[in-house]
């Protein structure tokens, strides 16, 4: 069944990968996106010419009342979405001695506030169509720590506590609320990298490499699917094995 698709962040890296799959899947995938209307308009661009329908909306999801306008967009051109990706997040890392509070604030809102204000304006929708899918970007680091990312680890841990919340106040009307933790993707996120770091990395996955974009989507694909109607609550870890 086609539904409305919201992809936070969906213009580069994870995101445009997830706004490919749902698209190809049939679904009408709205892209959001904070600065690179570039970005923006290219995914749009490539879901149209494999005959999918999508539209880019420009928004800060860490900000109120960006939120608002971007569903009160979203609802007039597509309908509600029933069908929510929180992937829009970023890195400010330092280690903790160094990390000025501006780092902790920018990171906790982009990454964890705009999960909270997405997916309440999300489940109003949802709970009257008795029908959701929520799927939050997690973090191996949100998991089991990294040093130079308490800030972003933090901000992880708790996108999987709040769902894992939400998970048992919506279940009941078929809403589902998952979190996909990657381990090291190739994206700009993680083009900054050193190459010693990037070494590390792929010395500790099993699969010997770091994971693509498309990777990562095709397990949030799953999990915002009729088949993963019985999954809740999860936390799905795709890191070619690192975290072991
Ligand atoms: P990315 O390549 O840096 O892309 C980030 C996307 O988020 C862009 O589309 C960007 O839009 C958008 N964005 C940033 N801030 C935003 C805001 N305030 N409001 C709306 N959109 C915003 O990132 P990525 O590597 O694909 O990561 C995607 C998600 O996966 C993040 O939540 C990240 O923490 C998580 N993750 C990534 C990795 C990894 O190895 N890459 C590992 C674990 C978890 P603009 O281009 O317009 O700014």
């Amino acid at each position: 069944m086609s539904r409305v698709a919201l992809v936070t962040g969906g213009s580069r890296g994870i995101g445009r990968a997830v706004s490919m799959a749902l698209a190809s899947e049939g679904h009408t995938v709205a892209v959001n996106y904070a600065r690179r209307d570039d970005a923006a308009a290219e995914v749009v661009e490539s879901i149209l010419a494999e005959g999918g329908t999508a539209h880019a909306f420009r928004a800060d999801v860490s900000r109120p009342e960006e939120v608002k306008r971007l569903f009160a967009q979203v609802e007039e051109r597509f309908g509600r979405p029933g069908i929510l990706i929180n992937n829009a997040g970023t890195t400010e890392d330092g280690l903790l001695a160094r990390l000025d509070e501006g780092a902790w604030d920018r990171v906790m809102n982009i990454n964890l506030k705009s999960v909270y204000l997405c997916s309440k304006a999300a489940i109003r929708g949802m709970l009257r169509a008795r029908w959701g899918r929520i799927v939050s970007l997690g973090s191996v680091a949100g998991v089991s720590g990294n040093p130079g990312q308490t800030n972003y680890a933090a901000s992880k841990a708790g996108v999987i506590a709040f769902s894992m919340s939400l998970s048992k106040e919506v279940g009941s009307r078929a809403i589902t609320v998952n979190v996909v933790a990657p381990g090291f993707i190739e994206t700009d996120l993680t083009s900054r990298l050193g190459s010693e770091v990037v070494e590390r990395v792929r010395s500790s996955t099993s699969l010997r490499r770091l994971g693509r974009p498309e990777e990562v989507a095709s397990a949030i694909g799953f999990l915002a699917s009729e088949e993963a109607s019985y999954i809740t609550g999860q936390v799905l870890v795709v890191d070619g094995g690192l975290a072991l």
